[in-house]
């Protein structure tokens, strides 16, 4: 199973609906967005004047950038199946993808609160909510983005954000069922914003008339990957260390100072 969403650009009306219901369903801090709607146009192009919408959310990617970066000690990790029962058993960091339902997701009781997935993610996908500290790990907050609403999706609901679209244009549902609808959208020609630099198989995808969807994908596909950060670069080397951070008092101290300069190098 591959949980996947289509956004039906023919059928958005702008309304922010989805985002809102986001927000609200999940406690997101008022200037930042699990899930976003941003106007393009009125432009030029080679089909005529365009002007849409681009509601984006995380891609829960097939080679998901976001993963490798995470720099908390990894854990096994039991997944199961929701339909077979089947289990498998896993090492993951702080976030990883589900081997059966595709989607990617934080575990928010290791989360480290360093950034790094949000920095490695190419569609700006995450955030650090500074709103929520883990208070055992200490760190500067905790990493968040949308979870295809698999909390909602576990209990039979749909995901919020389509729950609530207005006008039906967000459709939730398994890309590896031939006979779902979003694999039926697939077929009529849906594709995730991809670049030659940017291809790690994104499943969140766009539908529209030709001229919507050249606007989209001229406006919005990421064009290369997010360079290292000096921040992201560091912590991961620093990983072993911050067990020590974490337990030592002094050293506690001495490494808060040091991530204290590293952030500041970051936001200059
Ligand atoms: S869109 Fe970004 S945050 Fe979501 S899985 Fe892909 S790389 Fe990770
Ligand atoms: S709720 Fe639906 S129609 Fe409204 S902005 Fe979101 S995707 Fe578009």
């Amino acid at each position: 199973m591959q949980y996947g969403m289509i956004i039906d650009l023919n059928r958005c009306i702008g309304c922010h609906a989805c985002a809102i219901a986001c927000k609200a369903e999940w406690d997101v801090p008022a200037d930042k967005g699990r899930n976003w709607v941003h106007r393009l146009g009125p432009a030029k192009t080679p089909e005529g004047l365009a002007s849409t919408y681009y509601p984006g959310l995380c891609n829960h990617c097939n080679q998901p950038a976001c993963v490798d970066v995470c720099p908390a000690d990894t854990v096994e990790k039991t997944f199961t199946d929701g339909k077979t029962g089947q289990t498998k058993t896993m090492q993951v960091a702080a976030t990883y993808k589900d081997p059966f339902n595709g989607t990617v997701q934080i575990d928010q009781d290791r989360c480290l609160g360093c950034g790094a997935c949000a920095d490695a993610c190419p569609y700006s996908a995450r955030y650090v909510n500074k709103d929520i500290v883990n208070e055992e790990i200490g760190g500067e907050g905790i990493a968040d983005k949308c979870t295809y609403c698999m909390p909602r999706v576990e209990k039979g609901l749909q995901p919020a954000c389509v729950q609530t679209c207005l006008a039906n244009a967000r459709i939730f549902g398994d890309l590896d069922d031939p006979d779902s609808e979003v694999s039926q959208y697939v077929k009529k020609g849906a594709v995730g914003l991809t670049s030659t630099a940017v291809s790690i198989g994104p499943n969140s995808r766009y539908y529209g008339n030709k001229k919507d969807m050249h606007l989209l994908t001229s406006t919005s596909t990421p064009t290369g990957m997010p360079a290292a950060s000096l921040r992201r670069s560091l912590l991961a080397r620093l990983k072993p260390e911050m067990k020590k951070v974490k337990n030592l008092g002094m050293l506690g101290l001495a490494g808060a100072v040091v991530l204290k300069e590293l952030s500041e190098d970051e936001g200059k």
